[in-house]
């Protein structure tokens, strides 16, 4: 476990409760509960016999949870590694997996598709997690070669200090050549894994965004000049680094307002040592934005969200999209190769 403690960043979530699985107080577990129990010391802890118990009760508001987060110890049983669908972009990969150490994000981004995916904001966090790692390595050999994404569920980095997730799997695969695991982010984080030498099959990919659509749209995400830094300090460690924007949104003045982006990231020299980037619109299939709307009924951008795109998936209408999405891929494909950047 990290040696950071609440107290040394504010931005932490200070959990009220612990909820845990009867089956955690039990040998081998109990130990990992006791370590979380020593972290958090003020959290009150709570037996549960299932965590869908506290995560699928209908009666609960959404936005009531994401303000005060309760904090949830389980072991994930049944399938523990998923194939992702079309709608994320494999980058190359044919055999395009996806798993989920931990299940919600400290942030609060108005467009998140976790909003609409889980009926519950409160953090889970999965204490078998090396049993995750085990069967993405059986996986990796029954298929040969596995592209994982580990925190589409999630902002793992954001949480290191507390948690130390993507050390967990750094350990686990960095020795598996047949593995390649992007960590998706928006944190500032990097320091967290700064001491670490660069795992050769790990990706961290940011997801960067105009200041002015990181002040509407993602709150408690740190500012864009923050993540670029983290980005910048990964780079220069020799990381691998991919650059995400995504979603793109038409705010106002929004051509003005992505060329100051793409200023901001050449004043930041970064192009040249990119694994690659990816961009695309905002989109959600039908279900997860009825429950999305439920869970934020304020949210304009979601009741805005009515023209259906080739793949099925509810978008925002208006030409200023596309023409933004057009703004970006040019911007992008004059600063790395083609091969190189991927729509989402
Ligand atoms: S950072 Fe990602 S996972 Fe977290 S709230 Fe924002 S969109 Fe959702």
């Amino acid at each position: 476990m990290p040696s950071a403690t609440q107290e040394q960043d504010k931005t932490l979530p200070l959990f009220s409760h612990i909820y845990v699985e009867s089956e955690l107080l039990e040998p081998p577990w109990l130990s990992t509960v006791e370590k979380f129990r020593d972290r958090f010391t003020r959290a009150t802890l709570v037996e549960l016999e299932h965590y869908s118990q506290l995560t699928q009760r209908r009666s609960a508001s959404w936005l009531d949870q994401k303000r005060s987060p309760k904090l949830i110890l389980a072991r994930k049983h049944g399938e523990l590694v998923y194939p992702c669908s079309d709608v994320a972009p494999n980058f190359g990969h044919p055999n395009f997996f996806y798993a989920v150490p931990m299940q919600n994000c400290l942030y609060d981004c108005e467009y998140c598709y976790l909003q609409g995916m889980y009926t519950s904001a409160h953090m889970v966090y999965f204490v078998n997690q090396n049993e995750i790692i085990q069967r993405v390595q059986e996986l990796a050999r029954e298929l040969g070669e596995l592209y994982l994404c580990i925190a589409y569920d999630n902002d793992i980095l954001a949480l290191e200090s507390l948690f130390g997730v993507a050390r967990i799997w750094m350990e686990g695969l960095r020795e598996e050549s047949g593995v390649t695991v992007e960590i998706r982010t928006k944190s500032a984080n990097f320091s967290a894994l700064s001491d670490l030498e660069a795992p050769p099959n790990f990706i961290l990919a940011w997801t960067l965004s105009p200041q002015p659509v990181v002040d509407r749209f993602e709150q408690k995400t740190p500012p864009l000049k923050a993540r670029l830094k983290s980005m910048q300090q990964a780079l220069e460690k020799g990381w691998r680094v991919r650059l995400c924007l995504d979603p793109l949104l038409p705010v106002k003045d929004w051509s003005r307002v992505y060329g100051e982006l793409f200023q901001a990231l050449d004043e930041a020299h970064i192009w040249e040592g990119l694994e690659d980037s990816c961009f695309g619109l905002f989109r959600m299939p039908k279900p997860y934005l009825r429950q999305a709307r439920k869970a934020r009924p304020e949210s304009a951008l979601l009741q805005e969200a009515r023209s259906k795109e080739e793949r099925g998936l509810y978008t925002l209408g208006g030409p200023e999209q596309h023409q933004l999405m057009e703004q970006v891929k040019n911007a992008l494909e004059k600063r790395m190769e083609r091969s190189r950047v991927w729509q989402t």
